[in-house]
């Protein structure tokens, strides 16, 4: 079922929202060629903390990090490590949730570090746009459908693969909440859109080839080529007037 939420409720959406979004742009500011991601997971957890949330990640599933933080082929679940340094060239995503008042937030963004490649770059800028596409059709009387096609028919116009197995969702008083937002699919299908549904909207995309792989570790996911990966993601509200960001930093 997908619930549909209050104003009060969505008015606490956009205050989780916020703090996730912060603490994302928060995480991008501080990264730095030569520190582990261990370390920058540690200031993405303080401040969540310090400003009055509680990382929902940490401890989701077993989790053990407070961001997921996935370098390169890496594309998301990445486990924040003492023995993983950030180099000059990496492509860095990070991908934040901050509980408030019972409350989630969820988004990623993909942080180029020092001098990246044309290549990758362009990859950046087009996963990105495909996130900004896919909102565009998060209105009501559309479909999830309609979100899924869109992105998909843009991404794919640049030869790219998109990773099948992982999904954008609702959100709520947990993170992962129904409908499933597939970064693919037929225009005109699934659930319809309505006012009050929240959800995240997340496109996963490589620059070679659909394939995925589970790291070892049991989260960490890479694109089977070794491929460079983009993921950005916002949890967005459906609303009689469109949609509305709710990952919107204030920093
Ligand atoms: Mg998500």
């Amino acid at each position: 079922m997908i619930s549909i939420k209050s104003q009060t409720e969505l008015e606490k959406l956009a205050v989780a929202g916020r703090l996730s979004a912060n603490a994302l742009m928060y995480g991008g500011s501080m990264i730095k060629a030569g520190m582990t991601t261990y370390e920058l997971d540690k200031l993405i957890h303080d401040y969540i903390v310090k400003n009055g949330g509680t990382p929902t990640f940490l401890g989701y599933g077993g989790f053990k990090g407070s961001a997921c933080i996935s370098l390169n082929e890496k594309v998301i679940h990445g486990i924040p490590s003492k023995h993983e340094v950030i180099k000059d060239g990496d492509i860095v995503t990070i991908d934040t949730g901050a509980t408030v008042d019972g409350w989630c937030g969820d988004n990623a963004y993909t942080f180029p570090v020092g001098k990246v490649n044309e290549e990758t770059l362009k990859l950046l800028e087009v996963t990105k746009e495909a996130l900004r596409i896919g909102i565009a059709q998060a209105v009501p009387g559309n479909r999830v459908g309609d979100i899924s096609h869109a992105i998909e028919e843009y991404v794919r116009s640049f030869g790219y693969g998109i990773v099948k197995e992982y999904c954008g969702h609702g959100v709520g008083r947990t993170l992962h909440e129904s409908p499933e937002v597939p970064n693919y699919g037929a225009a005109g299908k699934g659930p319809r859109l309505m006012p009050g549904m929240v959800i995240a909207i997340e496109p996963m995309i490589s620059l070679k080839g659909d394939a995925i792989r589970q790291l070892p570790d049991g989260w960490g996911v890479v694109s089977k080529s070794g491929a460079p990966t983009a993921h950005y993601e916002n949890t967005i509200a459906i609303t009689k007037d469109g949609p509305e960001i709710l990952t919107k930093a204030t920093i």
